[in-house]
């Protein structure tokens, strides 16, 4: 084990993270088991705040993937989840959330090491699974079918059936979050496959451990490691998956739609987004501006519905800017277990460079640079708080999902002419309104064209409620009672009876 893991100066963390820390390799779970590569292959895990290895995971591939499919799917056809009889499946979801809450300080400590967010962040997200679990606990009991009206001579009962096997892809941003998804894909009755990002690797294996413990039989949960474009492409191809949920960018998203179309595989597609963030004259400026600066600096902007594009009224432009810039100013950026720090570093060496090459663009494409715009420090991959004004909304930095702490100031006159520029993306997962105009917030609700609009706040979640896109941010739905159709199919028996 390398001995600044032991330093509490640099990770401030739990023995027991030490101790799952020294592990020797974060495997693949098959079957119940922690497993290397078949072929032996490993990839390095590194903290992006400091650049340091910290552990080693397996590096999969496409015999990775058959072996994790291969698995789930036995663990589907012989029912011994799904005909668990509903109660029991409840409990022993009930009870995953409970060790989950127990654990709660490791998977965050790992989970901030991994994805270098900051800590308070992390335990949030961590919060949320736990939140996500119990809610999906109490459906295995409440997945019920319906009677159809036919002729009298005829009885029709619907019920439904779990898919079979789901394929869960997965980015870096909030690890733990996943055992939400898990929680439902389970709740349904489904077997998983978990692919988590090759950047966090370590949590992953944790949550199937837990499940195991937790009572959940071995191969009904599997996690097979990355890389995506060997371990992930063979997982979507694999005849032993029914059907994946695939959460990323729109390249890989639309990649996995296509190749699963050979099979006629059912996709879920979570695929970010350019989410609009409006602030009308009669908006409370204080709030709109904390959220703004929330809505992107939040996990360095590595968020799906960060809102990079701040529409912002003319007559309120200035004053909204210079609040948001003298917020933003001194912000404190360092590691994640800094309790000081606000903003933490992005997630790997690449994405530091996506972002720095959009702040370029950002300049070549003739917006104005009022703060940041430039890597912090030479050690981690830390970015600046960025804000760029008179962007025009065909500008790369105004369509193109950065996933980075880039935020671009556009300017509108008119109510109409904000949900002109607000849609005119390709993207459409969600938006924010800040307003105190009632009819204008139900106007705004019905004409932004996202999955999600929130009003006078931002960026809020919660398990009951539909969470998903439009347009290229996606389609299918996680959260809520919704994904639950996306996890099950309806199956119709008819009976003769006269
Ligand atoms: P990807 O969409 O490529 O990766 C997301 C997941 O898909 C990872 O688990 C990855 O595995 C896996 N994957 C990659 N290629 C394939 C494939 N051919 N078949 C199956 N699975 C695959 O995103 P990146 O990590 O490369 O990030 C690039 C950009 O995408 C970001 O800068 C950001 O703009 C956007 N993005 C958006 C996210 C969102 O939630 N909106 C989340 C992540 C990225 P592995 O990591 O092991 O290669």
């Amino acid at each position: 084990m390398s001995s600044t893991l032991t330093d509490p100066s640099v990770y401030p963390i739990s023995a027991d993270t030490v101790r799952e820390l020294s592990r020797p390799l974060f495997g693949h779970v098959i079957d119940g088991e922690v497993v290397p590569s078949a072929d032996g292959a490993t990839m390095p895990v590194v903290d992006p705040a400091t650049e340091r290895q910290v552990a080693v995971a397996a590096a999969g591939s496409a015999a990775d993937a058959e072996r994790a499919a291969r698995s789930a799917r036995a663990a589907f056809d012989d029912g011994r989840w799904r005909f668990l009889a509903p109660l029991e499946r409840e409990r022993r979801l009930r009870r995953l959330s409970s060790l989950l809450a127990e654990r709660a300080d490791v998977f965050t400590e790992l989970d901030v090491i991994d994805s270098g967010l900051l800590r308070w962040y992390e335990s949030f997200i961590v919060q949320f699974a736990v939140d996500g679990i119990d809610y999906y606990a109490g459906w295995p009991t409440k997945l019920e079918g319906t009677i159809p009206s036919v002729p009298s001579d005829l009885v029709v009962y619907q019920h439904r059936e779990p898919i079979g096997v789901i394929g869960l892809i997965t980015p870096w941003n909030g690890p733990t979050s996943v055992l939400a998804f898990v929680a439902a894909v389970l709740a349904a009755g489904n077997s998983v496959v978990l692919k988590p990002a090759e950047q966090t690797p370590m949590s992953a294996v944790l949550m199937a451990e837990l499940a195991l413990e937790a009572g959940i039989p071995p191969g009904v949960f599997n996690v097979l490691q990355g890389p995506g474009e060997s371990a992930g492409a063979a997982l979507v191809t694999s005849p032993y998956v029914d059907a994946v949920s695939f959460t990323g960018s729109v390249a890989t998203g639309s990649a996995i739609q296509a190749a699963a179309a050979a099979r006629v595989k059912r996709v879920g597609l979570e695929l970010g987004g350019k989410s609009a963030l409006i602030v009308f004259p009669d908006a409370d400026l204080e709030a709109a501006a904390a959220a703004a600066m929330m809505g992107v600096w939040g996990a360095s902007g590595q968020v799906c519905t960060a809102g990079s594009r701040v529409l912002v009224h003319r007559d309120v432009r200035e004053e909204l800017v210079s609040r948001i810039v003298e917020g933003s100013r001194d912000l404190r950026i360092g590691s994640g277990f800094d309790p000081g720090s606000q903003l933490g570093p992005l997630v790997s060496a690449q994405q530091l460079e996506r972002v720095r090459r959009y702040v370029g663009y950002g300049l070549e494409d003739g917006a104005e640079l009022v703060l940041g715009g430039d890597r912090h420090g030479d050690v981690g991959y830390f970015h600046q708080p960025t804000v760029f004004t008179s962007v025009r909304n065909d500008m790369r930095i105004a369509q193109e999902e950065i996933f980075g702490p880039v935020m671009s100031v556009l300017e509108f006159g008119s109510e109409e002419e904000a949900y002109t520029i607000a849609n005119d993306t390709d993207y459409g997962l969600a938006a924010g309104v800040w307003t105190n105009d009632l009819g204008r917030a139900h106007r705004a609700g019905r004409a932004l064209r996202a999955g999600t609009v929130w009003v006078n706040t931002y960026q809020m979640v919660y398990p009951t409620v539909a969470y998903g896109g439009v347009k290229l941010s996606g389609h299918g739905r996680n959260l809520g009672a919704a994904s639950l159709d996306d996890l099950t199919q309806v199956k119709s028996v008819w009976m003769k009876v006269g």
